[in-house]
């Protein structure tokens, strides 16, 4: 019989809901709605409509629905409690998720920290798919890091989900966890925002947005200030990835999250191999994730899949 899930990853805006194949990999159907950061009780309605959609859905395919796995921004207890770090999801302060969606749903539901869900994912369904010890950084309003071996996370509880607040350098730039020189403040998309008004750039381009993404965009298309704001961001991205790998050592390295796709032109810089292969024997690769807006979803259903199966 085919093994659906739905797997849910919660943003800091918008939260997703999938229905997942476990054995496929694919996301079958996929609905989005803003994420309610203040009353617990709208926000479980809100996820709610969903997880019955697609529970209809796979009872009309006659496929066993086998639970919900979730993504979170914060810390995650082994019960399934969620400690809203920093308070991004105000509600979300000591709070029973698990024991919330299982009592509403009567399907067992599994969460973790949501870039080591987004790890998970890359490594069973991903581009990790064969190699032993994958590490995900996903840069987008953070930096998250997750990293697994041999297809599973590297413990029960996320520990190292504040592993992006590596201090890699002196600057005036204070991070939201109050010290400054966080790798975390300079590679995120307010990281590039940061540095480019150091470049004077809002005041060069009072028209623009200032966005990752258009600074990405004007760079490919040969502007000059952009190419220096990215070739500063890299500088610091290498920094930090040259410390991961003396920490983790990883056989591949993941970027995913919405800032990757910009790096794209990039992936053969950040890959020194001087810098990532102290060893003879050992070698690192870097590659961009393909799984997109997809990989929380698909992550959040690989955690069910690792608990139950
Ligand atoms: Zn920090």
């Amino acid at each position: 019989m085919k093994k659906l899930a739905i797997g849910i990853d919660i943003g800091g805006t918008r939260t997703k809901i999938g229905l997942v194949g476990l054995d496929s990999g694919q996301v079958e159907a996929m609905l989005v709605t803003p994420t309610e950061t203040k009353d617990g009780e709208r926000f479980l309605q809100r996820i709610g409509e969903a997880i019955r959609q697609f529970k209809h859905q796979a009872a009309g395919q006659r496929a066993s629905l086998a639970g919900v796995g979730v993504g979170v921004p914060s810390f995650v207890f082994a019960d399934g409690t969620v400690d809203s770090t920093y308070g991004f999801l105000e509600f979300m302060e000591d709070y029973p998720l698990a024991q919330k969606i299982e009592e509403a749903h009567g399907m067992p539901c599994f969460i973790d920290n949501d870039a080591r869900v987004v790890a998970l994912g890359e490594a069973v369904y991903g581009q990790g798919k064969g190699f032993r010890r994958v590490l995900v950084l996903t840069l987008g309003t953070g930096l998250g890091l997750g990293f697994t071996i041999d297809g599973k996370l590297d413990g029960p509880l996320p520990f190292a989900h504040m592993g992006g607040h590596l201090t890699i350098t002196t600057n005036e730039i204070t991070c939201y966890c109050g010290k400054t020189g966080c790798l975390e403040s300079l590679v995120s998309a307010s990281g590039i925002r940061a540095i480019a008004a150091r470049f004077q750039w809002p005041q060069q381009y009072p028209d623009l947005p200032l966005t990752a993404e258009t600074i990405f965009t004007e760079r490919q298309a040969g502007n000059r200030a952009a190419e220096a704001i990215v070739q500063e961001y890299l500088g610091y991205l290498k920094t930090g990835i040259d410390n991961y790998v003396n920490l983790y050592a990883p056989d591949l390295i993941v970027l995913g999250g919405g800032i990757a796709k910009g790096l794209k032109p990039d992936v053969d810089k950040i890959h020194d191999p001087q810098l990532l292969n102290p060893y003879k024997a050992y070698k690192t690769s870097i590659v961009i994730s393909t799984l997109e807006e997809q990989a929380g979803i698909l992550g959040s259903a690989a955690l069910l899949r690792q608990a139950l199966f």
